[in-house]
Parts: C-alpha cells; structure tokens; sequence
C-alpha cells in the first residue's frame, strides 16, 4: 500500500514544550535505528524503522532539539521527501503507519568544542543534537554501521533480543530523551574490564601524547572496584567509561563527572602524560563510581548524591588500602571543615542545594551531605549493634531502587533506606539538616569514636567509647570477588 506523506503527523512547535508524558502513549511500536556513520566521523545517515500494532494510540512520538531541528536534512518517510524539520517541534508517526522507515542525514557537532577540545581523530556527541529519540518506556533498539577502524562508545545497554544477525542491538527509550550523555565515535577501541556481576566498557579517547592504556586501565579498574567494598556489587549494568586527554593539566584529572542519560555513563578529562601514581592519588574516580551506588537523584536535593560521594571517595580509599585509617580521617576532617567555611549565607542546606550552581554553594552541599551519612552511619551501627550501616542501606537500594530512568527526590530514598534498615535514621537525619543554616555538628560523633584533631594533625584514640567503629568504618568488611568472578 503506497503511504501518503500527509499520514506522517507533524506537531507544531508550541507542542514540543509539553511535558513527554502529554505525548505518550501507553502502547508502543518497536522503533528500531541504525546509525551510518561517515569515515570523516562528521556526517551520519539515520534510519528509524517502526512496526507495531494498528490499534496503538500512535507509533511513536520523537524528541526534537533545536540543535537536530537545524543540523538534520534530507528527511524522508520511506524514502519519500518530507517537509523541512526545521518548522517544526516534535515529530509524531501516526497508527496509519504501523511499518516503515523514516531516514534523514544529519551534520554531527562535538560536544567537546565548548571545552577547546577538538580532533580529528574522534567525533564526541551528544545524541539528543542529532538522533530524533524515541520517548521513555519506548521498546526501541539501535545498532550502528561503522567505517573500518571506527568504534563507538556510548552508554546505551545491551538489548536483551538480538533481532538480527551480524549486528549488535542497544536498548533506547530507558530515560528522558533530554537528558544529556555522550556519544563518541573514533579511532578508538573498547575494552570491557569485568567488575563484580558486570563490566565497564571503557573507551580511552586519542590525545597528545596518547594515553597510555596500561595505566589508564589500572587507575579505573581500582577505582571501580574500591567500590565493591560497600556491599561487594557495582549496581549499575555495563557502565560506559569514558577517558578524554586534554593536554597538559596541573591535575592528572582536572574533571570528571557522570551523566544518566540513555544509561549511566562517566567522563574522566585527564593529562595523559602523568604517572600511575597520580591518577591513583585523585581522590576523583573513587568518588564518581561511588555515585553508582545509588539511582539518579534530583539535582536539587544534591546534597545527597555529592555527600556520598565526598564520604566515600575516602572510606573506600581506605578500605582499599590505598589511604591510611589516619590519612582518611584526616581527609573527612578537612573536608568537612570547608563545608563548615562554605556557610556563608542565611540560606537553608535545601536552598542552597537547590540553587548550588548559581549560588557556587559546592563546598558546603557536598561536604553537608558527606557529614550526614557520616552521621548517618554511626547512628546505625550503633542502634541496630552493628546489623546495619550506610553500606546495607545502600546493598537493599542495589536491590530495589536502580531503575534508570527515574528521579528521586532525597527525601523519598531516605524514606526508602530507613524502610531497608527498619530505623528512622535518614529521615531523621534528613528533617534535622536540610531545614538548618549550619553545618551538621559532628564533633560528639568524632569525639565517641576518638577522632580528634590536635595542631593540624588527626589522632585517634583506640580507648574513645565508640572506637570500635572507627574500624568498622575504615576497614573492608566484604572482600571484592576478583575480577571476572
Ligand atoms: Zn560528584
């Protein structure tokens, strides 16, 4: 039956300002893409073929951002010219077209520009800027066609069907097509390093000198398994790493972040030209794969995912052997006493939380928060006699809480982790401090565990009346399974 172009529904622009859920509909086709990359690594061809049932609401409603409305052309609706994107803002596929493809050419731009770093030798992406998404809960799939010695990273896990031979498929419609991750294809390989029930799929971008990729595997790897000393998992399925030379940098890692769309995926911005030892030394790795500990947290409640984080970049450094009990302790102090001058406004820890990048509140949110779960912590294995700590809360998350795609508010994963410890702890905890204009006060706590700080220098006191904890804190209580195991 010959399709008319009339059938493919446009929506106007004031549409695409609707939440994604006014557009979606409860059934869904299967949207399956193949991405044709140019070997200049500057174009893409992108089909998207629908097929589904007729009695679907719709076949799929796609995301449009502004910056694919300008860079797609030539589109096409089984390979028939369709009107020009560009006056448009969404883009509907309408039931009476229950199969067939759409097509469209589309100029890649780098994401990495904005930073000064550009290369030949690899393209870095943000799909939402050149792929027409499908919405979330979509059943959608998408495989890639490269030109020889061209990979791709990207953080999309693998589809658990593999309809088609000789291609290998990746899930699509898991999280809000508006979130923001990073596609990269280039003159590259990916290395799968295996972490507990997982692997991380890491992908060391080319730079000047070329890193070596010896030693970046190692600093990962550790990193990655400094975290297996919380509850011995990484609850996150085949994370996408990552590594990007930027030339030479006074840090071996000025920078480093996670991004939660499409899947969970981790930036580490480096100078290649240091030694193992520098990247072992950042405290920043250990604190971002410490983020996968738990689900995607509002940004507003930051507080929470950055508290953790700062906690844990030191305690599993610790109990990974690479601080000292000492140097860790020493580390949490000096931490928390920024947070401490980081209170510089009237403002409450929720407020600041919420406004952090506008207010530049970093140092007292994260280190607030840090000083939480420290709190947290203690009070646990104190009430419930060692049964429960940070680490079993967050084990019980692992198992309920990881759907990608989700935002959680603070105060409901509080709520959540009080429900896994059977205790009041968090929310307790939660309603004392994001209500106040101070810094947690955590020298009882120290005091109780013997921790101190005498002329610039932390001592600990094994006869403190809670010193027993300090231990518990500090040293491995579960063995990570060795790597593949
Ligand atoms: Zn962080």
């Amino acid at each position: 039956m010959p399709i008319k172009l009339t059938r493919l529904i446009f929506i106007l622009a004031v549409t695409a300002m609707l939440p994604l859920s006014a557009l979606t509909g409860s059934a869904l086709a299967t949207v399956s893409y193949t991405v044709e990359v140019n070997p200049d690594l500057k174009q893409a061809a992108v089909q998207a073929c629908f097929s589904g049932d007729p009695d679907d609401p719709h076949l799929a409603d796609l995301y449009l951002s502004g910056t694919a409305r300008r860079a797609i052309s030539r589109l096409r609706w089984n390979d028939q010219p369709v009107p020009d994107l560009r006056r448009w803002g969404g883009l509907q596929v309408s039931p009476d077209q229950q199969t067939g493809c759409l097509s469209y050419q589309v100029k890649l731009s780098s994401s990495s520009e904005r930073w000064g770093y550009t290369s030949s030798a690899y393209m870095l992406t943000d799909p939402k800027h050149w792929l027409l998404s499908p919405p979330p809960g979509a059943d959608a799939m998408v495989r890639f066609v490269l030109p020889d010695e061209v990979a791709v990273s990207h953080p999309w896990p693998r589809a658990e069907t593999q309809p088609v031979q000789g291609s290998v498929w990746y899930r699509l419609g898991l999280t809000d097509p508006s979130w923001s991750s990073n596609v990269a294809f280039g003159r590259f390989a990916i290395h799968n390093i295996p972490i507990a029930d997982t692997f991380l799929r890491l992908a060391v971008l080319p730079g000047t000198p070329l890193p070596d990729l010896n030693v970046t595997r190692q600093w990962v790897t550790e990193s990655a398994r400094a975290v297996l000393y919380s509850h011995g998992d990484l609850p996150q399925s085949e994370p996408q790493v990552l590594v990007m030379p930027i030339g030479r940098q006074r840090e071996a890692i000025p920078f480093a972040r996670v991004l939660r769309g499409g899947g969970v995926g981790l930036q580490f911005f480096i100078d290649p030209a240091q030694r193992l030892r520098d990247y072992r030394d950042d405290w920043k790795p250990t604190h971002e794969f410490s983020h996968l500990l738990l689900p995607y947290i509002s940004r507003r409640d930051a507080w929470l995912s950055e508290g953790l984080a700062s906690y844990y970049q030191n305690v599993m450094r610790a109990r990974d052997g690479r601080l000292s009990e000492r140097e860790a302790w020493d580390k949490l102090l000096a931490g928390f006493e920024r947070g401490r001058d980081g209170v510089t406004s009237n403002r409450t820890l929720a407020e600041e939380a919420s406004g952090m990048h506008r207010n530049q509140s970093y140092k007292r949110v994260y280190w607030s928060g840090a000083a939480m779960l420290f709190l947290a912590d203690v009070e646990l294995r104190k009430s419930t006699n060692g049964r429960h700590s940070l680490d079993t809360a967050l084990a019980g998350v692992a198992a309920c809480c990881m759907q990608l795609g989700k935002v959680w508010r603070a105060q409901d994963m509080m709520r959540e982790m009080d429900r896994i410890t059977g205790t009041d702890v968090f929310t307790s905890i939660y309603r004392r401090h994001t209500r106040s204009n101070r810094f947690p006060a955590v020298e009882t706590v120290l005091n109780e565990l013997g921790v101190s700080h005498r002329r610039g220098r932390v001592s600990l006191n094994d006869d403190a009346s809670s010193a027993h904890l300090r231990g518990q804190i500090m040293r491995p209580v579960v063995p990570p399974s060795e790597p593949g195991g």
